[in-house]
């Protein structure tokens, strides 16, 4: 039976009401703009074809909550996997559509500020559920969370907010290796994996992982990779995440540090300025709704 449990209204209230969502600025602006939720199945394929891709390291939702509960494993076909998307503000996205080498401050805010309410609200969506008799984890939280060596794909982590995202419905990856949802690629994602029983979300792209990108729909744009200053897109290679890594290591860490006293590892340089950066590109955006 589906369960009696408003997931949208506990992220919304606590997205509305928590102080930690907050770029932590003098305007008093919140870190993000308003979120929306999906929901997939424990036992979606598309879980057990991502952990083949990336490597046997990767958690499928089902071993992520069999980490948090060892004492009671369940199927994966009681499992749901909430996921929601973040939105970057509209001011935060303008700031960031100007520079060109380095991230702006708010987006730099919004990395390590908002990201830890993105944390906070991951544990927040995970204890709820759990208290109202649904147990559930966050599995970004859980300590075993970390990054190992891809064979295919190099360093990746064991689980993937973006790979949760796409199947939840939210959307498809571009060039960049971000994934373009209905509200662009300048978002961040958070998931809990539940048991209990939500109706699934339907994706509208099926199993096209690269339907709303431009490059990869229709051979055109490319744009984001003109918006790197790493040079670590392109439309030849797709995204370099090594020389991406690098630069964000060498380059925007110890800069946002320096400069705006904020941690983390920002760039986001090619979230923005771009025809996905907040909505699905024109002329792809009917196959949302098909
Ligand atoms: S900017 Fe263009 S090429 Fe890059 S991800 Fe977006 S639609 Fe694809
Ligand atoms: S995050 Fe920065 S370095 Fe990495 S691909 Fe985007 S713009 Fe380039």
């Amino acid at each position: 039976m589906t369960a009696n449990v408003d997931i949208e209204n506990i992220i919304y209230q606590y997205w509305a009401s928590a102080a930690g969502n907050s770029l932590q600025m003098a305007t008093a602006e919140k870190a993000w703009a308003e979120p929306h939720v999906a929901v997939a199945a424990g036992n979606d394929p598309l879980f057990q074809r991502i952990k083949e891709l990336i490597g046997p390291f990767y958690w499928t939702p089902q071993e992520a909550y069999t980490l948090a509960f060892p004492e009671h494993p369940v199927p994966a076909s009681e499992l749901r996997v909430i996921s929601y998307v973040l939105p970057q503000t509209l001011q935060t996205r303008i700031d960031q559509r100007h520079e060109a080498v380095m991230p702006a401050e708010r987006w730099a805010r919004s990395r390590f500020y908002g990201e830890a309410f993105n944390c906070d609200l991951r544990n927040h969506l995970a204890d709820t559920l759990t208290s109202a008799g649904y147990p559930a984890t966050a599995p970004e939280r859980l300590p075993a969370f970390g990054s190992r060596q891809s064979q295919q794909y190099g360093i990746a982590s064991n689980w993937s907010e973006r790979h949760t995202a796409f199947v939840a419905g939210h959307g498809t990856f571009g060039l960049s290796d971000g994934l373009i949802t209905r509200w662009g690629k300048a978002v961040r994602f958070g998931s809990v994996v539940a048991r209990i029983d939500l109706p699934v979300n339907r994706r509208a792209y099926g199993d096209d992982h690269h339907a709303w990108c431009l490059w990869y729909a229709q051979g055109t744009c490319g744009i984001c990779g003109k918006r790197c200053p790493a040079a670590a897109i392109s439309t030849t290679a797709g995204h370099d995440k090594q020389g991406c890594c690098d630069y964000i290591r060498e380059k925007t860490t110890p800069f946002v540090e320096q400069t705006y006293g904020t941690g983390a590892t920002p760039c986001g340089l090619c979230q923005v300025g771009i025809p996905c950066e907040a909505r699905i590109p024109p002329g792809l955006a009917t196959s949302a709704n098909s």
